[in-house]
């Protein structure tokens, strides 16, 4: 294949335009700043999950506390009837008796379920603290999660910007270059190498490989208008006096 010397050398602009729209890409793919975002969404996820633990416990213990005040309420409406029998006289000895020892017992049950409500509140007050500590630290890992994601969509609007710039000039690269040496060009692309590099002193910018003597008296003594290639990585070798 033959191409013009001059068009040799902007096909070094369009591998330098391919390589920096690769690295911009590679980046793209392993941006720490995407890493910190998935990150901040498993520590969201797991603040999440604390919240509803603490928000389970601390409904149990309502219900529990619930509970117990029914339950000292009904022992308490009981005393209250007895009571009212025993003032009214309108019992027998033997009713009076026996309403007092019921009293009696209906006093030692209060006291034990009050005893229990205590330490059901107690509890419930620890569960309402650590259930206030959880909705902070959610609303905390909330706040780092949309940090993230603005730092990242940051960097991604830079590589945006780089994208379409170099796309820019690929596509004017594209419409100056002659189709043959492009398509060429591209079908070494497709096989994952450079394409084209520039030959510097004896080595392949392409694979940054040296050549050995008799390659580069063969690339250097081709004329000016033969696209040589490189024997090591096939890419298009281009001279430029280097
Ligand atoms: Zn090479």
């Amino acid at each position: 294949m033959k191409a013009d010397p001059s068009a040799q050398r902007r096909l070094l602009d369009l591998a330098a335009v391919d390589a920096e729209l690769s690295r911009a890409e590679h980046r793209r793919r392993t941006l720490p700043e995407q890493a910190a975002v998935e990150e901040a969404e498993r520590t969201l996820r797991a603040a999440q999950d604390a919240v509803v633990v603490a928000q389970t416990a601390l409904s149990d213990l309502d219900r529990d506390v619930a509970k117990l005040d029914r339950e000292v309420e009904q022992v308490r409406t009981r005393e209250t009837r007895d009571q009212q029998l025993l003032a009214n006289g309108s019992v027998s000895a033997k009713q009076a008796s026996d309403l007092q020892h019921e009293l009696a017992s209906l006093e030692r049950r209060r006291a034990v379920l009050e005893e229990e409500q205590l330490e059901v509140m107690e509890r419930q007050e620890a569960a309402g603290v650590n259930l206030k500590h959880e909705t902070e630290a959610h609303d905390a890992a909330r706040t780092a999660l949309a940090d993230a994601v603005e730092r990242r969509d940051g960097v991604l609007g830079d590589i945006d910007v780089v994208e379409v710039r170099r796309g820019e000039e690929r596509t004017a690269l594209l419409q100056e270059l002659p189709e043959d040496l492009v398509a060429l060009y591209e079908k070494l692309r497709a096989r994952g190498g450079a394409g084209a590099g520039e030959l510097v002193g004896n080595r392949c910018g392409a694979c940054r490989l040296e050549m050995d003597r008799s390659e580069l008296r063969e690339i250097q003594g081709a004329a000016p208008d033969d696209v040589v290639r490189c024997e090591n990585c096939g890419a298009i070798v281009v001279r430029t006096g280097k």
